[in-house]
């Protein structure tokens, strides 16, 4: 029998209707996701959505994008205010586009760049299967202390005179202490090479003036994604210092979007706004409830990586599961028991099927309003999973009950349900 429209519209809600059911009874965990506020989710179902409004504020090749042009210069003054940037561009889709542009703007084909490699911590876009790939650059090795999970100072200056990078890339996707971009500014003055800080998963500890402050340390250019711990819509922005702008701007249009989503800007400017007032609150926040996090589980019985520095820095903690099966399967595990989170390559590990790791990240646990007891229960409950074999599915009900309580959205205005929708 034919499906009709209505059946098979129904069917696709139905489908979301369970994904919202499905989240509201979890522990979100995965390190670069977050919920926006009720006006932000609001604002992406407003009309700008349907528009298109290539080039720059004021100087457009459509017409009625007045209203447009007012909302993109807020975003802009407002990230230039929050983040202490001479410029700012808000229109890269995704976090890999704002690094595709940047690195087009900065490289040019046979130059040699020096980055993390990925099981060291370093995003996809900045290995030779993506954008150095595609633009043909040469990858040195940045040097990496895989007990002190972070980059060998002594050993970095040393390559960077050795190797003389035209650029060198710092940021990563496993992220737990401040790349050293400091110590690398001035050895990087001396070899002509620009620093790009990717700051995609902690932006939003940025914001809130924790972690560390790249553009006052040194870096030339920051790209970010807009939806890890910085809690907007999913989406990016570049910031740089005002001699680069001409090059970055053209880098993004018409270099690599045509048009940019202007119902993400919008969201973009009101998360902007959120994080003038709360991101110093919940970014602390933050910090504290990943270092607790990573307390009790230590205390449980798990491995926790750099114990001897206090586990972290940022949102995330990474934890090496090998002696529970490895990363894919206590991942798999804790999703039966509705605990979100990722498997994850640490830097002794050599294939992505199962790495030794899983990586837990708090940030949208603390958007939704947890705090330390939280984390003491959380880490409980991750125990009885992967230590004690409960079965997931009596965890599950635990899980339910502790998250039930937790589902709007805080530092914010309007702290709306995350997961309530009128469609639905
Ligand atoms: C997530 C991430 C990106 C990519 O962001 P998207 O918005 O998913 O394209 C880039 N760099 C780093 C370090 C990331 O972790």
């Amino acid at each position: 029998m034919m499906m009709s429209m209505q059946d098979k519209i129904e069917g696709i809600m139905e489908s979301v209707r369970k994904h919202h059911d499905l989240y509201r009874n979890a522990l979100p965990m995965i390190a670069s996701e977050n919920v926006t506020s009720k006006t932000v989710r609001m604002l992406l179902a407003s009309d700008l959505s349907h528009r298109y409004a290539e080039g720059e504020v004021g100087a457009r090749f459509y017409q009625g994008c007045k209203y447009i042009d007012e909302i993109e210069e807020k975003a802009i003054v407002y990230a230039k205010e929050l983040f202490g940037a001479e410029h700012v561009n808000v229109k890269p889709i995704s976090g890999v586009n704002a690094n595709i542009a940047a690195l087009f703007a900065l490289t040019a084909s046979g130059d040699n760049i020096m980055a993390l490699s990925v099981p060291e911590g370093a995003h996809i876009s900045h290995a030779k299967y993506s954008v150095p790939g595609i633009r043909n650059l040469k990858l040195e090795d940045l040097p990496f202390d895989s007990t002190e999970m972070n980059i060998d100072v002594d050993a970095m200056k040393r390559e960077i005179k050795a190797k003389k990078p035209k650029l060198i890339l710092f940021g990563a996707s496993l992220f737990l202490f401040p790349h050293p971009v400091q110590e690398a500014r001035a050895v990087a003055d001396d070899v002509g090479a620009k620093i790009l800080y990717d700051g995609a998963h902690v932006f939003g500890l940025i914001a809130g003036k924790r972690f560390q402050d790249p553009l006052r340390e040194g870096a030339d250019i920051v790209t970010s994604s807009t939806h890890k711990t910085f809690p907007g819509p999913q989406g990016a922005i570049i910031l740089c210092k005002e001699e680069l702008k001409a090059e970055i701007d053209e880098a993004v249009f018409p270099g690599t979007v045509s048009n940019h989503h202007l119902h993400h800007v919008a969201g973009l400017a009101v998360t902007l706004v959120e994080m003038m007032q709360f991101g110093e609150e919940y970014a602390t926040q933050i910090q504290s409830n990943a270092k607790r996090l990573a307390q009790y589980l230590y205390e449980q019985g798990f491995d926790v990586l750099c114990e001897h520095k206090g586990f972290t820095e940022s949102h995330q903690i990474a934890v090496d599961v090998r002696s529970f099966g490895g990363g894919d399967k206590v991942a798999k595990d804790l999703e039966k028991a509705n605990i979100i989170t990722n498997k994850n390559m640490f830097p002794y590990d050599k294939a992505p099927e199962n790495p030794s790791g899983i990586r837990l990240g708090v940030q949208e646990l603390t958007r939704l309003g947890m705090k330390e007891s939280e984390m003491h229960a959380i880490a409980a409950l991750i125990k009885r999973v992967v230590i004690d074999e409960v079965d997931e599915n009596r965890v599950k009900d635990e899980v339910i009950e502790l998250k039930n309580n937790f589902c709007h959205v805080h530092y914010c205005f309007d702290e709306g349900d995350a997961y309530e929708n009128p469609i639905l």
